[in-house]
């Protein structure tokens, strides 16, 4: 029992470690959902990060997936809209809870991912590396249909990648967009100022529904609105280390309540030493 207890600890120390909106818990009890976007384009809910289901005639592409343990049951509901077999897996950032799966998915199917999130997996002896990394821009092919995924430069992370799919007017968005809610993970060589200009250029890509890492489907008007309500905040704790104040007083001082939507949660109070560096000058 006690050895068993240890190992659940340390089970849940190493989850921690490697992703950043997984809440203590949800591992059993958050069942998986699926949901249509749009013809051809699913969304997983559940625990762990939001994993997209693109269906072609020639396979499938899912954009993230989850922790390992959960890969059967992706698997099964994708067998309940395609009899396609799951050919690319495309990896939106590092953390575990969007890479969990990789390990059981490459042996039948390749991973993408941008070089500095292969990078990171690497330096954190994470499991199911990608066997295809890319800088800037790749494009997915499969049964006449386009995938893009681009990497506008650091947000979340240093590997955060923005996958679009042109035909549908969609992207998935990894972590970069939690509606109401933010991460910057400065050990893994995330910028909130980057972030904003990662943001725009986002919104210079065609499309109307977005996938958040986590959360439901949202749309194009919430990014626009996420991009704004970073800034007030950003200018907000520039006020407060103007004045003299620490990050543990912006814990209470940082107003957020008129932001509709925001709550100041644990991963952006774990956000506000790196943030105060960052915004000192
Ligand atoms: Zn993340």
């Amino acid at each position: 029992m006690k050895g068993t207890r240890c190992f659940a600890f340390t089970l849940l120390i190493t989850l921690i470690g490697s992703s950043w909106f997984f809440t203590p818990g949800s591992l059993e009890s958050q069942k998986l959902t699926m949901e249509k976007v749009v013809d051809n384009l699913y969304v997983i809910y559940g625990a762990g990060g939001n994993v997209g289901v693109f269906i072609t005639k020639e396979g499938v592409i899912l954009v993230d997936d989850k922790f390992e343990q959960h890969v059967p049951e992706i698997i099964g509901k994708v067998k309940t809209i395609t009899d396609q077999p799951v050919r690319y897996v495309i990896n939106t950032h590092h953390h575990g809870d969007h890479v969990g799966g990789n390990p059981l998915l490459l042996a039948t199917s390749e991973i993408i991912a941008h070089r500095n999130a292969r990078k990171n997996m690497v330096n954190k002896a994470q499991p199911g590396l990608p066997r295809v990394t890319f800088n800037e821009e790749a494009t997915v092919f499969l049964g006449g249909q386009e995938v893009r995924i681009y990497h506008f430069g650091s947000g979340h992370t240093n590997g955060d990648l923005v996958v679009h799919f042109p035909a549908q007017k969609v992207i998935h968005s990894g972590d970069l967009f939690v509606k109401g809610n933010f991460f910057v993970d400065y050990a893994s060589g995330g910028s909130s100022l980057e972030w904003d200009k990662v943001f725009l250029a986002m919104l210079k890509l065609e499309f109307d529904k977005v996938i958040p890492g986590h959360g439901e489907v949202a749309n194009r008007n919430d990014v626009i609105q996420q991009k704004k309500d970073f800034a007030i905040i950003r200018q907000r704790i520039r006020k407060i280390i103007q004045q003299g104040g620490s990050p543990d007083q912006a814990v209470k001082r940082l107003k957020l309540d008129d932001l509709p939507g925001w709550k100041f949660t644990n991963l952006m109070k774990r956000s506000l030493k790196g943030l105060f560096k960052e915004l000192a000058n």
